[in-house]
């Protein structure tokens, strides 16, 4: 089938890949020309594990093309997926500009049928504004279908493939029939498509992401309960996850979600309740959890040192998580503005997302090569992202290259004991301090 992908960014560019792979030919679009010239030079402009590789093979085998020309793209397609970002907007709201000129686009560029299909997270009603906007530039028929895309950056390539599900909202039997085709070679296993009405479709995206930033925030509670009654926060995550009904994922309490997803998503759902007359105070307070959260290791290190003018801090981490580039609303932003607001000195270390800080930062702090190199003469250390790189160091040599042994695990990824057998003064999240 012939495919566009409207966006080529983290999902747009992975879904491409994808049904390119799974012999598909696919024409991914977008709007920013240097992109479009880094992948038609076969090299990828984000980090995720894996996409390389499939990239350039399918690119090799000329079932993937690149264009910032999404007339000649689409007028050949059966299927036109819309996979532009949703920014929040200045109320909270998701901001649909980007999806509405898409869809626009994609009215004015269609000489017969296709199916339309939002793949963005997007409010409720959207499928049907972009109807509305695509029937004002074409007379040709046209189905839209809401497909959201749960893929997490880090696994994104995994998760594609495999998706524990595949959620579709249509009630047009054409579309339904040329989504599954579509998803057949990724749903082989017993995991669903799962068939639904479009505004079902668009809600669940936001449901399911809501809930798993009420569980983060849940154990961040959890955690600063801890701190203040004693308690160890970790020995409680595995005595609740052991619940089959709760189970493990996503009880670590840690420095706050961040992402291009959780924090916008979380708010497009408050204002989306708001504009229908609900107060989701649930949300609300998740999100309230979450603001206290990212300052919450600044404020331990002032705590511990007083002031923090000209003292050096090693960062280790700036990304949102590990395994991606991406340092949209990263944790570690806020850390490192924080400690550069008291008028501490950073020097930060990531094994992929040096980039992105720099875009950021510019010169305000240093970026080391080595984990290790940023801990020079530092006066603490700040593990904000859990890359396996930083799980297991040497933490003689740490003492060794630091001025004073003291760390602020934003993760809880090391074990106090041992560390503080080590002469480390050790901060956790909701571990006793
Ligand atoms: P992104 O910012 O990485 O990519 C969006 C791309 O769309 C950009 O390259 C931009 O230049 C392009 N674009 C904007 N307007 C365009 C237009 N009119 N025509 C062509 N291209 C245009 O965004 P993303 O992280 O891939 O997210 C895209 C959507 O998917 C968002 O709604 C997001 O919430 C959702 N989503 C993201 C993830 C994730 O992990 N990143 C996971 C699931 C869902």
């Amino acid at each position: 089938m012939k495919i566009t992908i409207v966006g080529t960014g983290y999902v747009g560019l992975v879904a491409g890949t994808c049904f390119a792979d799974s012999g598909h030919d696919v024409t991914c679009v977008d709007i920013d020309q240097r992109k479009i010239e880094t992948l038609q030079r076969g090299e990828v402009p984000i980090y995720e594990p894996g996409l390389e590789e499939m990239l350039r093979k399918n690119v090799a085998e000329k079932r993937l093309t690149f264009t910032t020309d999404l007339s000649s793209a689409v007028p050949d397609s059966k299927a036109v997926f819309i996979a532009v970002g949703t920014p929040a907007g200045e109320s909270g709201d998701a901001d649909l500009r980007h999806v509405l000129e898409a869809a626009r686009q994609i009215g004015r560029a269609l000489r017969g049928y296709a199916l339309v299909v939002t793949k963005s997270t997007v409010p409720v009603g959207t499928a049907d504004k972009v109807r509305q906007v695509i029937a004002q530039s074409t007379q040709v028929e046209f189905d839209v279908v809401s497909n959201p895309e749960f893929l997490k950056e880090g696994a994104a390539i995994d998760d594609f493939l495999k998706p524990d599900r595949v959620v579709i909202g249509t009630e047009s039997e054409r579309a339904r029939k040329l989504m599954s085709e579509l998803y057949a070679p990724f749903v082989r296993t017993e995991n669903p498509i799962l068939f639904m009405d479009t505004r079902s479709a668009e809600l669940t995206k936001y449901a399911a992401n809501a809930m798993l930033a009420t569980r983060i925030s849940f154990m961040n509670d959890i955690a600063m309960l801890c701190e203040k009654v004693g308690g160890d926060v970790d020995s409680i995550r595995k005595g609740m996850g052991a619940d089959k009904r709760i189970g493990y994922p996503f009880l670590f309490p840690g420095v706050g979600y961040g992402g291009s997803c959780f924090p916008k998503d979380v708010k497009a759902l408050i204002a989306t309740a708001r504009e229908f007359g609900v107060e989701f105070d649930l949300m609300r307070a998740v999100e309230r959890t979450n603001e206290r959260q990212k300052k919450l290791l600044v404020q331990k290190a002032v705590r511990h040192f007083g002031s923090l003018a000209d003292r050096n801090f090693a960062v280790w981490g700036v990304s949102f998580k590990p395994k991606t580039d991406d340092t949209r609303e990263a944790p570690a932003i806020e850390v490192i503005e924080g400690l550069l607001g008291k008028g501490g000195k950073v020097f930060c270390c990531d094994p992929v997302a040096e980039g992105a800080a720099r875009r950021h930062f510019g010169d305000r702090i240093r970026y080391a090569s080595s984990p290790y190199e940023a801990l020079e003469k530092a006066d603490a250390l700040f593990l904000v992202t859990e890359w396996n790189q930083f799980r297991h160091p040497d933490f003689d040599r740490m003492k060794a290259i630091m001025k004073t042994p003291v760390i602020f695990d934003g993760r809880n990824v090391f074990n106090p004991s041992v560390l503080r057998e080590k002469g480390f003064i050790y901060f956790g999240i909701g571990r006793g301090s």
